[in-house]
């Protein structure tokens, strides 16, 4: 709320109004929306068998729309990569309980016009044809227009304003970008992780963006990777000059970080919102960009840096108007001495008028003798003469008594009271030139905001090429070929947040060889713990950051673009929309399915977990089959899993290549190579990672027991192994060497116990594998039992 006139005029009670309302989704107020993060208000509007979604962050005047074929799937992952901060349902999504479900599943904050009141959909179109008038992209698009009316409706309710500075709306289809679904999203934890640490992020590992806005067009490019490769070329020529020249970069850096936020500042400016720190920053920060156009010397970012334009007439203007610190509290008048005539005149006067009142204490001490007369101001009182209770008896007559106080009394004279009008009236006339000259230097920068936005769209480029370059120089990565094929090659790949992450170890590197003509389907075996998840997943990450442009973690690379990454890692539930564990897998599974083409890039981790075994096993073995084939998807697939028996496809498959990560075995420790090698494991060493993980040894010794009996079935061709046959648990804990055998036993076992002793101390732990030393257990019960 505001008030509405100037308190000093009104008559009675201030008007005062509602001039905006705030809400999640139209935040403009400096550090409220997360800096380096849009802030998007989104619409979503169904109709037709189409849906749309319209989105913009006031804040930068981002404006975008995109209309696709009704897909609750699609939308999820609009809405995971976009997070709105606040969503609008329109029209019959309106009421689409589905939609509703997943707004709120996803936590999402729902809309409501301020005044309760919903407009419909001719009033909509109107909406967004007055705005933006008959845009081509959007003809033959009903809901996209729809939705974006809707969505400015909205906003000039709230803002209660024309939005005027909403320019542009750009539409694109699901074509023009890779798609990443909300899983995808989630699994390769792009902008979010698991463990909720921002650094353990792929954004986190790249963003050394040095201004916000740098911060989230590099969002922006993780999210809508490219599918042109001359769009991809022609960012990778920059970060390449950036990556060459590394000394170049902390320099334009460290100018580069001296520009402010230009977008938002200049969206506050819009409406009407900014203060004097805007007007201060917007001086540095135009200031700052000569500096940063001298020291980007290279070609092609020169070329880009050509459009920069420092305005320096507005700068000088700020400059002369504004006095560097005009917006703290201490400083009384902001506007620089010499700036305006009449300005300076009010200010002299005040000046005059308190030397004045600076002797006066003085004079009237020497007039009336009192020597602890002093002459003072506070706000409430204004100027006035204090004396104290002692001295009363010596206070002239022309002295008019104003307050008493404990100690004493206060008064005015009618040369104080003059003197005080004056320096009152000219504070209240400069405050009134000043917020004038203010209001003009908002309308002076208006006037250029189309240059400022050009500028700051420029610079955010800038900076998140400078931040590839930086990342990729300190990082080691290298400069991807980008084929027109179907080859993705990849020699001493890494997983470019896992190695930030390792301390103690380096990274292994490892190949990548996929081809739709060639080798298609990978089924990656090998031990728990062994790196097949951090392999499959560093391989969707280097295809995702080559079609951003950047640079990627390894020896060298030659890719060709893949339509979509597609994932499935993990189990996880989703009880809340009440989905099980194996529900959510299989349903992932079903998406990935549904829309994978065989341009895409695919990698599941785990297919077929959560239920029995042969269950899962007939469906990842389908599921891979149904990948391979051309007839249905071909794509390029890796595939983590710990069904062995999957590795068979390669016999009657000749796309199909078995890897596995490599192990060996030291003094019955398995250890970890994570190189990946031709040709399938024959092992999980699941039991060895238990007892790493701290299982009790009287659990890994069973697992192990039955472990050794189950693959003793296996190899009989026993479809079902028979656990009765073997000993139970607690069988097992009474036969502990030298714990629970009876007295009795004690003495009739004697010779068998010394023989075991005498075994035991021949034995060095050091050089058994896991399988003797089983074997060895298995003799000594036997001893026993006999
Ligand atoms: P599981 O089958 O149990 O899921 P996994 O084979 O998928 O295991 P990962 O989760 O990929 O194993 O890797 C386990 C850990 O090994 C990682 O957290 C990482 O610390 C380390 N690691 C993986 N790959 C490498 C590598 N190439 N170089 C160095 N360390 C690695």
């Amino acid at each position: 709320c505001d008030q509405m006139e100037d308190p000093r005029k009104a008559k009675g009670i201030v008007k005062r109004e509602v001039i905006r309302t705030i809400t999640p989704g139209t935040l403009l107020e400096e550090n409220l929306p997360e800096e380096k993060k849009h802030n998007f208000m989104l619409s979503i509007c169904s109709g037709n068998g189409n849906l749309a979604i319209a989105y913009c962050d006031i804040s930068t005047a981002d404006f975008f729309c995109t209309q696709f074929p009704l897909s609750y799937e699609k939308l999820e992952a609009e809405l995971s990569r976009l997070k709105p901060a606040e969503v609008l349902l329109c029209g019959p999504a309106g009421s689409d309980k589905k939609i509703q479900n997943l707004v709120r599943y996803l936590g999402l904050c729902r809309a409501r016009r301020p005044d309760g009141r919903e407009i419909e959909e001719p009033d909509a179109q109107l909406v967004f044809q007055r705005h933006f008038g008959d845009l081509e992209v959007f003809r033959g698009k009903p809901e996209a227009r729809s939705a974006s009316g809707f969505l400015l409706d909205y906003l000039k309710s709230t803002q209660m304003s024309e939005m005027t500075y909403l320019q542009k709306a750009d539409y694109y289809e699901e074509n023009e970008y890779m798609v990443l679904d909300a899983a995808t999203f989630r699994n390769l934890e792009l902008l979010d992780s698991f463990s909720g640490d921002r650094r353990a992020t792929f954004c986190h590992v790249l963003d050394r963006t040095v201004t916000a806005m740098g911060g989230r067009l590099l969002k922006k490019w993780i999210s809508f990777p490219l599918l042109s490769r001359e769009a991809v070329l022609q960012r990778q020529r920059i970060i390449a000059e950036f990556h060459d020249l590394p000394t170049l970069l902390p320099g334009i850096q460290e100018q580069l970080s001296g520009v402010a936020d230009l977008e938002r500042i200049i969206s506050r400016l819009e409406s009407r919102i900014a203060g004097l720190r805007d007007l201060l920053l917007l001086k540095k920060s135009l200031q700052a960009i000569p500096r940063v156009g001298k020291l980007v010397s290279t070609e092609r970012a020169n070329e880009l840096c050509r459009g920069l334009d420092p305005l320096p007439e507005l700068a000088g203007l700020l400059d002369r108007a504004l006095y560097d610190d005009a917006s703290s509290v201490e400083r009384r008048h902001f506007i620089r001495d010499g700036f305006s005539s009449e300005l300076d005149e009010f200010k002299r006067v005040i000046t005059e008028c308190k030397v004045y009142l600076g002797t006066l204490e003085q004079r009237e001490r020497d007039k009336t003798g009192i020597r602890n007369l002093k002459v003072k101001f506070n706000k409430v009182f204004g100027y006035y003469i204090e004396v104290s209770k002692g001295q009363l008896e010596r206070v002239p007559q022309e002295y008019i008594r104003k307050q008493t106080i404990a100690g004493g009394e206060r008064y005015y004279t009618q040369e104080l009271k003059e003197k005080e009008s004056v320096i009152l009236g000219s504070e209240e006339r400069i405050k009134e030139l000043e917020d004038g000259i203010f209001q003009d230097l908002v309308v002076q920068v208006k006037s250029c905001e189309a240059e400022i936005r050009k500028n700051a769209r420029i610079l955010a480029e800038l900076d998140v090429y400078l931040s590839l370059g930086r990342v990729s120089y300190e990082y080691n990565y290298v400069r991807p070929e980008i084929n027109d094929g179907t080859s993705f090659t990849v020699r001493g790949g890494r997983h470019p947040v896992v190695e930030r992450m390792l301390s103690d170890t380096l990274f292994t590197g490892n190949d990548t060889s996929l081809d739709n003509e060639r080798e298609r389907l990978v089924i990656l075996t090998g031990p728990n713990m062994a790196g097949k998840s951090t392999y499959i997943r560093q391989v969707a990450l280097i295809a995702l950051m080559a079609q951003m442009g950047s640079f990627v973690p390894a020896e060298s690379a030659d890719l060709c673009l893949v339509d979509r990454i597609l994932t499935r890692v993990g189990a996880s539930d989703n009880l809340a929309r009440g989905e099980s564990t194996f529900m959510v897998e299989m349903k992932e599974t079903a998406n990935i399915l549904r829309h994978a083409t065989s341009a895409s890039l695919i990698i599941l981790d785990e297919i077929g977990r959560g239920t029995s075994t042969f269950d899962g096993l007939a469906i990842a073995w389908a599921v891979a089959e149904y990948l391979y084939s051309s007839r249905h998807l071909g794509a390029k697939t890796l595939f983590a899993t710990h069904y062995h028996e999957i590795t068979q496809l390669s016999q009657t498959h000749d796309k199909v290549v078995n890897l596995s990560m490599a192990v060996a075995e030291e003094n019955e420790e398995v250890v970890f190579l994570h190189k990946v090698v031709p040709g399938k494991a024959n092992r999980s060493y699941g039991i060895e990672v238990a007892r790493l993980a701290g299982l009790p040894e009287e659990v890994i010794r069973r697992a192990r027991e039955l472990l050794l009996e189950l693959e003793r079935e296996k190899a009989g061709g026993v479809a079902e192994p028979v656990f009765e046959k073997l000993p139970s648990l607690e069988m097992v804990s009474q036969m502990d060497l030298f714990g629970g055998i009876s007295e009795q036993r004690k003495v009739t076992t004697e010779d068998s116990l010394k023989s075991i002793a005498e075994d035991l101390l021949e034995t060095n732990p050091d050089k058994l594998t896991p399988m003797r030393a089983l074997e060895k257990i298995y003799k000594w019960k036997k001893l026993l039992k006999e």
